[in-house]
């Protein structure tokens, strides 16, 4: 089946509403945020994780699959 794995339109719509939730957008938008593993500047259209820190304060992970396996990796270090 053809395009089964993309990603719904109203995909965007509803990480944009999860942003501005937690007071994010604007900093993703204006270029203010990088991939915590990379330090490539995350925006709406490469963003693939956010991870919930303490203070408020959120890590961003980029869409690349190197990122997101290093991240996950750590995280299962911390375990
Ligand atoms: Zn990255």
């Amino acid at each position: 089946m053809e395009g089964k794995n993309k990603i719904p339109a109203v995909f965007k719509e509803d990480l944009k509403k999860l942003l501005q939730s937690i007071d994010e957008l604007e900093s993703i938008e204006k270029g203010e945020r990088l991939c915590k593993v990379c330090s490539k500047v995350v925006s709406l259209e490469n963003i693939q994780l956010i991870i919930p820190r303490k203070d408020k304060t959120y890590d961003f992970i980029c869409d690349s699959p190197v990122c997101v396996e290093e991240y996950n990796r750590k995280n299962e270090l911390k375990k």
